[in-house]
């Protein structure tokens, strides 16, 4: 038998396949195996993970490192056997990038009333006195000013956009107010008039996306209420919430790219719901290729004694 070290591929909702197939072409000097194979525990070294079932990761005693497959690690940290080893995540700039696409896409399009433009053509409407505000007029607020939220906020300032951002920890980014932590919260929620959430979720993080923070949104700005973008996390957000809150007017409208329970379940009231956007889930996906070269260098970097890069703090779970 071999003793080449090892790199588990182990996923739930995806095919490991074609990741052990380009980990394969990638690391010719590891063994590479999914749940399917037999393979003797003390061999495997590494684990390339998405939604890994909780403690199978123990069954290994020479584990050195997980990897998740994707930028965010809260199906990692769902696993409460975990081994005592680094998680590193995804940080990658074709992700990146086609997120702050996403963002960019969605405020525009609520901020110049796509959606009201699309009905009118329906219905062969020629209104052409809708009041377009300009976008230094728009006040943006990117929750989660880290990887995403910091590309996705430069691009918007880019465009025009009164952007300001808020994280834990205090930003210094070019004509980008930086709000940090919660003593700052209520200040940058009562300056902003489209919110995007671009949060991991975390223990502190779940359901923060409620009526509560809804309310202390700007609601003196150009559209009178505020708008809610939504592509970090579904657990971030309480969907009964946002619901009542468009149907009272608290919310204007909302962008969904995550949800409570994906696929998001054919009775929700999202799906009809005249002023909700839905995208499934793929504001940014992780392009297998990209990602496996990622995880391969890593691997090759790690063995020739550099250190992990984007390595997750287990406390803070991202
Ligand atoms: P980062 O870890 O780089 O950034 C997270 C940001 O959130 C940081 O600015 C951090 O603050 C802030 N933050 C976290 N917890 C708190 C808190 N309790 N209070 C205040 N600020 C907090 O993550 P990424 O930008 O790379 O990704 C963000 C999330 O996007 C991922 O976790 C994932 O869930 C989601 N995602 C969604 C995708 C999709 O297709 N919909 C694709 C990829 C990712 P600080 O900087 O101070 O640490």
């Amino acid at each position: 038998m071999t003793t080449k070290p090892a790199l588990l591929v182990t996923m739930a909702g995806w095919d490991e396949t074609p990741w052990a197939e380009s980990f394969a072409e990638l690391l010719p000097d590891h063994r590479i195996v999914t749940t399917q194979d037999k393979i003797d525990p003390a061999q495997v070294h590494y684990a390339a993970t998405w939604k890994h079932a909780p403690g199978s990761l123990k069954a290994y005693p020479n584990l050195k490192v997980i990897f998740s497959l994707g930028a965010g690690v809260d199906h990692v940290f769902l696993d409460k056997d975990l081994p005592p080893v680094p998680v590193v995540r995804v940080v990658d700039n074709d992700l990146t990038t086609r997120m702050s696409e996403w963002v960019v896409l969605h405020v525009l399009m609520h901020h110049r009333q796509q959606r009201m433009y699309d009905w009118q053509q329906h219905e062969r409407l020629w209104d052409e006195d809708r009041f377009q505000p300009a976008a230094r007029d728009i006040r943006v607020g990117v929750m989660g000013l880290g990887v995403l939220g910091e590309d996705a906020a430069k691009k918007l300032k880019v465009i025009g956009y009164d952007v300001a951002g808020w994280s834990r920890t205090r930003k210094h980014l070019d004509g980008i107010q930086s709000f940090a932590g919660n003593e700052e919260f209520d200040a940058f929620l009562a300056r902003t008039d489209i919110l995007v959430a671009l949060m991991p979720l975390t223990p502190e993080t779940k359901g923060i996306l409620n009526r509560d923070l809804f309310t202390k949104l700007s609601h003196d700005g150009y559209f009178g209420a505020p708008i809610l973008l939504n592509a970090g996390r579904g657990g971030l957000q309480n969907e009964a919430d946002i619901v009542a809150c468009l149907d009272d007017a608290t919310l204007l409208a909302v962008t969904l790219d995550v949800f409570e329970t994906e696929p998001l379940p054919q009775d929700s009231p999202l799906w009809h719901h005249a002023r909700v956007t839905i995208t499934p889930h793929n504001a940014a996906i992780s392009d297998p290729e990209a990602v496996a070269t990622y995880i391969a260098n890593q691997i090759e970097a790690f063995e020739d004694g550099e250190p992990l890069q984007n390595v997750v703090d287990p406390k803070r779970q991202y």
